[in-house]
């Protein structure tokens, strides 16, 4: 992973209003594909819904207001009573109407792991049906006019970690004006890992980021960090902002509104909202904890 990875190819090369192109690619093959929608300017954060019926409800709501919903894994929950073939199922469903009301990303996180893929280690498996309906997931990037949103799935061992590496540095050397991943795991050391008592998060992560700088992290996994003195639902590492939702109870999820027009992120949560420049060299102290 080399120095031509800082390279930035293309920034927009049409003028106008250029037809909007996106690439949907998977595994290092090249499908291509077109894209209806526009460019991406507002985009929705939520992840570990775990199944909570009446958030995804609030989100299939809300779709229509953003350019793109990103779901940051864990979409089931391996502690519920509902089997999770049933489970999957009705996430499917549901991301079929997220499908319908605009554009939607989800990748993989612990709890979606449902048996081990050719190598032998736990995959999403079930994603590759909503990959099959047009929805971009684990190991698919999406580019979307000068943005491309690189998902990464909850690799589970050695050779699902070198696919994900691979996967960064094939859209390294070809990211455009901006560049978003989606990962499930925030990195170590962030205090959107920050638990309350320690930080728990992903070692991996941290040397990417550092490899690459991309412009946005989307994460989750650890639910607590917004919600604790020292954690935080954003952080700037370098020129990346890192960003995790958490999560919490009730018909609504934590999220964030990424409105990258306005150069501006909020979260939103039951104890308030705040608010991050994207421009600001640092996340700003926390307001609410
Ligand atoms: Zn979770």
């Amino acid at each position: 992973m080399g120095a031509s990875l800082d390279g930035r190819p293309r920034a927009g090369a049409g003028t106008g209003t250029p037809p909007l192109r996106a690439q949907l690619t998977g595994h290092g093959d090249a499908r291509v594909r077109h894209h209806h929608g526009r460019p991406v300017m507002r985009l929705l954060l939520v992840s570990d819904l775990h199944y909570t019926l009446p958030q995804l409800d609030w989100v299939v709501e809300q779709a229509t207001e953003f350019d793109i919903v990103v779901i940051a894994g864990d979409h089931l929950d391996i502690a519920s009573p509902v089997p999770l073939p049933a489970q999957i199922t009705v996430i499917l469903e549901y991301l079929r109407r997220l499908q319908a009301a605009g554009t939607v990303v989800v990748s993989s996180g612990n709890h979606d792991l449902t048996g081990p893929d050719d190598h032998g280690e736990q995959a999403a498996l079930w994603l590759d049906e909503a990959r099959t309906a047009g929805i971009p997931t684990d190991g698919d990037s999406l580019g979307v006019g000068d943005t491309l949103i690189t998902v990464c799935p909850w690799w589970d061992g050695p050779v699902g970690r070198e696919a994900v590496a691979a996967q960064l540095a094939v859209d390294g050397a070809r990211r455009p004006e901006r560049w978003i991943w989606v990962y499930h795991w925030p990195p170590t050391g962030s205090p959107t890992c920050w638990t309350g008592d320690r930080h728990y998060g992903d070692d991996d992560l941290v040397g990417w980021i550092d490899a690459h700088r991309p412009d946005l992290v989307l994460t989750g996994h650890v639910h607590q960090p917004p919600f604790k003195r020292s954690g935080s639902w954003a952080d700037r590492i370098g020129p990346t902002w890192v960003f995790n939702p958490g999560r919490q109870i009730g018909p609504i999820p934590a999220h964030i509104d990424l409105d990258l027009a306005a150069g501006e992120a909020m979260w939103w949560s039951m104890l308030g909202r705040e608010f991050v420049r994207l421009d600001a060299d640092r996340a700003p102290d926390r307001t609410v904890v």
